[in-house]
């Protein structure tokens, strides 16, 4: 698909700050294509719950993860994605970083972000203190929920800014894709802390396209890491320096 390709020319990073470590509970959820429910582990993060360290599924977690990739659903009608802005982003200072990663979307997929007039289903932006997220980062729901949907920010971090938008977009972590297992090996070992397996939970949906090890969807290997250490590695043995996951090469850092 022409809009994952162009997004996943990029390499990424995910949340920034050391692993957060919120509380974490375990929930009953149904995946997709199954008529069993699972144990999802999700965090807590002021009023939300969190799958996978930033995606919001909140008390409508069943939803969230129902939804995976199916077409027609969750989407945003002809690509326009209504988008409001809280004031204390601009208070802030995370408001140029917001306008460029909107811009380099709107210039390079088929998504076109555009100013809220009065349009029912929106994404609010809105700073949330590193206290009140639990870490330094952002959260998002995936795809469009309907309503006023938040998207939160604690820092101005352009790559932090740009992968919340793409899972406001609908999309979910390219490590956490149901078929994952088949590209990369998850290093339990080397996870900082128990409260920090949760993060590598497989998510939602069909496998769209090759797997990407570069989506800026993707955790760098040394994700939730204890120091020194890297969780996630290609399959087949590869060296790390064979198969980079997570540095960023496009769009260039600002
Ligand atoms: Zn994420």
């Amino acid at each position: 698909m022409k809009f994952l390709k162009l997004v996943c020319c990029c390499l990424f990073f995910f949340i920034q700050s050391s692993p957060a470590q919120l509380p974490v509970s375990l929930q009953k959820v149904k995946l997709p294509g199954t008529t069993e429910y699972r144990d999802i582990y999700v965090s807590r993060s002021g009023n939300d719950y969190l799958m996978n360290g930033d995606i919001i599924v909140d008390q409508h977690i069943k939803k969230a993860v129902l939804q995976g990739n199916t077409p027609g659903n969750y989407t945003w009608p002809k690509g326009y994605i209504p988008i409001e802005i809280e004031d204390s982003v601009f208070m802030f200072g995370f408001d140029a970083n917001l306008y460029s990663a909107i811009e380099f979307l709107n210039n390079n997929t088929r998504a076109k972000f555009k100013p809220r007039t009065n349009e029912t289903d929106y994404i609010y932006v809105n700073y949330m203190s590193t206290m009140e997220l639990g870490f330094s980062g952002g959260s998002s729901w995936v795809g469009r929920q309907g309503g006023r949907q938040s998207l939160n920010l604690s820092t101005s971090s352009y790559r932090t800014i740009l992968h919340e938008l793409l899972h406001a977009l609908g999309f979910w972590h390219e490590q956490s894709r149901p078929d994952r297992d088949n590209y990369v090996e998850i290093l339990w070992d080397n996870i900082a802390s128990e409260d920090n397996k949760h993060n590598f939970q497989l998510e939602a949906g069909t496998p769209n396209g090759s797997y990407d090890y570069l989506s800026i969807m993707h955790y760098r290997s040394g994700a939730f890491a204890k120091e020194g250490k890297v969780t996630i590695r290609c399959k087949s043995g590869t060296t790390l320096s064979d198969c980079p996951m997570g540095d960023l090469t496009c769009p260039p850092e600002i």
